[in-house]
């Protein structure tokens, strides 16, 4: 029995057969074999590389004769790095000394010599890790043949076990056959947990190297509870488990009951809980899960799945369907928040040194103005369908506002030009996260309609510390007293002046954070849609001037410690059996 840790991203226990996905495309079923079987294993990857080798040589010809030699050489190349003698025998002596599979010492091969590459400091040099990605896919292909299996043709339940997972893979997880999921990447905040989150499956994530220490079969147990990742359990802990995953299923069905209940204070304050969805086919579960309404559409999702760009009709038509499924309830359109961690797939490898720091979120809207306008016709197309808000993400300045307000316009007088109908008086908002954006609250809140947090990335820039990578994760303190002060001022801002606010970070589907924000005065929380009945649960048990109180002594701490034992205590109190 091995227990590993990591980032909670989902609560609850999952207890099943591991399935661990390799390379972006290929789950190896396995990754050691049989002493007997080396010499078969060996003589598969020998076959794979002559048989790559010949597919590249052909490749290389066709291309040499259209259009020459010089644009045909990159098959010389990979042909070259397949036939590395010193590749090779990395890969022949993972199979003959460690037993490993070809395609598990394959991908373990040609893994590493991708690091190297993503190294190198020279750009030209570190763009051939595409490359070396490309290589390693035709092998393996080229050796699980047939046998090459992916997610879409699971059979019984799993526990899905990768080194990280793109936003479509993620998407179109079986959420009946996966059971639980555990990753090498990731931080608590990062968009794959978010995902994860939406899925809704117990998870834990930023588990250091377990994607090479589970092999495919392995009984493994998923505490997204207590964070633990539990590798071939003994039998006491196995029955232990056991037990608890039924308890788990229990006390999410009791939770059902609320769906139809409003959020409302034990002395009669109506709160908002909104959900926070991905993809268009959440909003309906939103509705499902009690929730008021979408308090933030991540519509960048809908690029990230796709291979480019989404044209205006195809966001037309999946904003349409995300207005649907909210039956009436309003939704809040937010426009792409792509880079840092979100990148188009073709542009994934344009990396910059500091990408949250870099060309992210509304400044790569503004940079990409076709693209940007192409978006806010759509949504502005769709907002005679319902409710709909919009909202403009990583906000610094006032200029940045004004220019997007001003595209917006601009978006509007095409559409009347052509005589299409939309809605002029659409509320137009912006995200309050980062600290620049906090602190000039005031004056945004004169040219917007409403704000809302995003915890996440505020969090990451008052931290200093990257959302998304394990190896910081724990320095990443939402109850730091700093944040907690900035969440005071912001909420301040908002009852000044009238604007209205919201609160879309991860934070607010935390119950351990509900009573300190309601506290504070917000009203309006928006969280993943699985978070909400347990958060309403919450609200329903309490009263403003008791969340006040919890408020006013959390902010009393100096350290970020005090202030988690502190709402721990005070959450317990109300919620003694469930996990907090
Ligand atoms: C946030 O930063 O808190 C937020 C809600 O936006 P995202 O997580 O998509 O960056
Ligand atoms: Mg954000």
């Amino acid at each position: 029995m091995e227990i590993l840790t990591g980032t909670a991203v989902s609560p609850g226990v999952a207890v099943a057969e591991a399935v661990v996905l390799e390379a972006e495309d290929y789950r190896i079923p396995h990754r050691t074999v049989p002493q007997e079987e080396v010499a078969g294993q060996l003589a598969l990857f020998e076959s794979a590389v002559t048989s790559a080798t010949a597919e590249l040589q052909r490749q290389y010809d066709d291309l040499a004769s259209h259009s020459g030699k010089d644009a045909a050489d990159v098959f010389r190349w990979h042909i070259g790095v397949i036939n590395d003698r010193r590749l090779k025998s990395e890969i022949e002596s993972l199979v003959q000394e460690k037993r490993h599979s070809a395609a598990y010492a394959t991908s373990t091969v040609m893994r590493k010599q991708q690091v190297r590459f993503q190294k190198m400091t020279d750009p030209l040099l570190a763009e051939r890790i595409r490359d070396v990605q490309d290589i390693e896919r035709r092998l393996l292909r080229h050796i699980l043949g047939e046998s090459a299996e992916d997610l879409a043709h699971l059979t019984k339940p799993v526990i899905l076990i990768a080194h990280d997972l793109t936003p479509s893979q993620t998407a179109h997880l079986d959420r009946t056959k996966v059971v639980g999921l555990a990753l090498d990447m990731g931080g608590p905040t990062s968009h794959t947990a978010i995902l994860l989150r939406a899925l809704g499956q117990p998870a834990v994530i930023g588990v250091s190297d377990i994607s090479t220490r589970v092999s495919g079969g392995d009984l493994v147990i998923i505490d997204g509870t207590n964070e633990l990742v539990i590798i071939s359990p003994d039998e006491a802990t196995l029955a232990e488990y056991r037990t608890q995953e039924q308890s788990f299923v229990r006390l999410t069905d009791e939770l059902g009951h609320l769906r139809d209940l409003e959020a409302i204070t034990a002395d009669g304050t109506r709160i908002m809980l909104m959900g926070n969805i991905e993809f268009p086919h959440e909003a309906a579960d939103c509705v499902e899960k009690g929730a008021d309404g979408v308090g933030l559409y991540r519509t960048e999702f809908l690029f990230l799945a796709n291979k480019g760009e989404p044209t205006e009709e195809e966001q037309y038509d999946a904003y349409c369907s995300a207005i649907r499924g909210t039956q009436g309830h309003p939704i809040t359109i937010r426009t792409f928040d792509l880079g840092a961690d979100k990148y188009t797939q073709d542009k994934s490898y344009e990396r910059e040194p500091n990408p949250m720091l870099g060309l992210r979120s509304i400044r790569y809207s503004l940079r990409h103005l076709d693209m940007f306008k192409v978006q806010l016709r759509a949504i502005l197309r769709c907002s005679v369908h319902g409710s709909v808000r919009i909202m403009f993400p990583l906000i610094v300045s006032l200029m940045e506002l004004r220019q997007a307000k001003m595209t917006l316009h601009d978006a509007m007088e095409d559409l009347e030009e052509a005589g299409l109908p939309f809605e002029r008086n659409m509320a137009v908002g912006m995200m309050v996260e980062t600290p620049a954006a906090a602190m000039q609250c005031e004056q945004f809140a004169r040219e917007v309609d409403f704000v809302s947090i995003g915890t996440n990335d505020l969090v990451q820039y008052m931290l200093a510390v990257d959302r998304g990578n394990e190896r910081v994760s724990r320095y990443y303190n939402t109850s730091h007293p700093s944040v907690l002060q900035c969440l005071r001022s912001v909420f301040r801002t908002c009852i000044k002046t009238g604007v209205d606010g919201s609160l879309c970070g991860e934070m607010a589907g935390q119950p351990l954070y509900t009573l300190l924000l309601l506290g504070l005065g917000l009203r309006t929380f928006s969280m993943a849609p699985n978070n909400v009945p347990e958060i309403k649960k919450l609200v329903r048990l309490t009263t403003i001037p008791h969340a006040e109180r919890v408020a006013r002594r959390a902010l009393t701490f100096e350290t970020e410690r005090q202030v988690i034992n502190y709402l721990r205590d005070e959450t317990r109190k109300l919620l003694p059996h469930d996990p907090i």
